[in-house]
């Protein structure tokens, strides 16, 4: 038998006030005070429904929503891109937001706030925190939510190029380096405003031969950096448009990239361009969508004409096509 069964709290417990032994005090006839008692009680209720009716009628119920946080996708391929969505704020909420050591910036579509961010190619699948707080001149509030970030095969390819593109002399290897922190530079440009608005478009209507993603055997020997974009095969010459509106914030001839155009989108989202036969925009130049800004060339290290096209969201290389895809879907068109 179960022991709580017999437990001693559940026995009945004798009641020191139900003594008969006790004196009873005299009262007055029951029948006289009952309908005193219930005239009051009557009258009680009567109020309290009367100011009750009122009450609901200056203040209706509360109809505030609570807001609601989610992401999608969830869970997230390495190397994709995502989003966090925020419905039912203050209107005039402030938000921000953090993935992955970065910043994520914030956007109002139709009732919703939404912040791009992305998994880094290099990242290893696991939960990681996405911090968002929102705030008006009431209240700030915090969320945090775990990004379940899994492991994608992108496959290897394999590029045959001359060997002192490899083995880099110490001219090469102090000009990559200076390149490299020009870049860097550049990718660390943070502009809170967003620059674009609808969809991506291709940058160049062609077949991607080398995807996002793949791990390089270089001459037989495999690089631990893997394809941070996609290449498209198309021919030499062929115009090259910007895929939204941005600002031009990197041209240059660069060792491993040739001839190479960085735009800002802003809120942390930027594009490339590389191995062109011509830069047809100067620094510093606002573009629109579908503007020309260059030629499909072979500068740089490349086995033959291609673009190469990169997508960085605050600092992680996620894959172009993908990206399109899911502006397409948000912006609904
Ligand atoms: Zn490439």
């Amino acid at each position: 038998m179960n022991s709580f069964l017999k437990s001693p709290l559940i026995n009945p417990v004798k009641c020191e006030s139900q003594s008969p032994s006790r004196p009873m005090l005299p009262t007055k006839p029951a029948n006289i005070l009952l309908p005193k008692v219930f005239l009051l009680l009557a009258t009680l209720t009567g109020l309290t429904l009367l100011l009750g009716s009122l009450a609901w009628a200056q203040f209706p119920p509360d109809e505030k929503v609570l807001p609601k946080v989610y992401v999608l996708p969830q869970p997230l391929d390495r190397g994709s891109p995502a989003r966090v969505i925020l419905k039912n704020l203050p209107p005039e909420a402030q938000v921000t937001g953090q993935f992955d050591g970065k910043p994520i910036f914030f956007f109002k579509l139709d009732d919703a706030q939404i912040g791009l961010f992305g998994a880094d190619i290099m990242l290893k699948a696991g939960a990681y925190p996405l911090t968002v707080s929102w705030s008006d001149s009431v209240q700030t509030e915090k969320k945090v939510l775990d990004v379940i970030v899994k492991e994608k095969s992108y496959g290897v390819r394999d590029i045959k190029v001359p060997q002192n593109q490899v083995d880099l002399s110490p001219e090469d290897l102090a000009r990559t380096k200076k390149e490299s922190q020009e870049t860097s530079k550049a990718l660390a440009t943070k502009t809170p405003e967003r620059l674009w608005s609808g969809q991506f478009i291709e940058p160049v209507e062609g077949r991607i031969n080398s995807s996002f993603g793949r791990q390089t055997r270089l001459n037989g020997v495999l690089n631990a950096r893997p394809h941070a974009g996609a290449d498209y095969l198309v021919p030499e010459g062929t115009p090259v448009k910007a895929p939204a509106a941005g600002r031009v914030i990197l041209t240059g001839n660069h060792f491993f990239a040739g001839n190479s155009i960085y735009i800002d989108h802003g809120q942390g989202l930027i594009s490339m361009y590389f191995h062109l036969s011509a830069i047809e925009v100067e620094y510093g130049a606002l573009v629109k969508r579908g503007q020309i800004i260059g030629k499909v060339g072979r500068t740089g290290r490349v086995t033959g004409a291609h673009l190469h096209y990169g997508i960085y969201i605050n600092g992680a290389r996620i894959d172009p096509p993908v990206f399109r895809h899911m502006i397409a879907n948000l912006m609904g068109q």
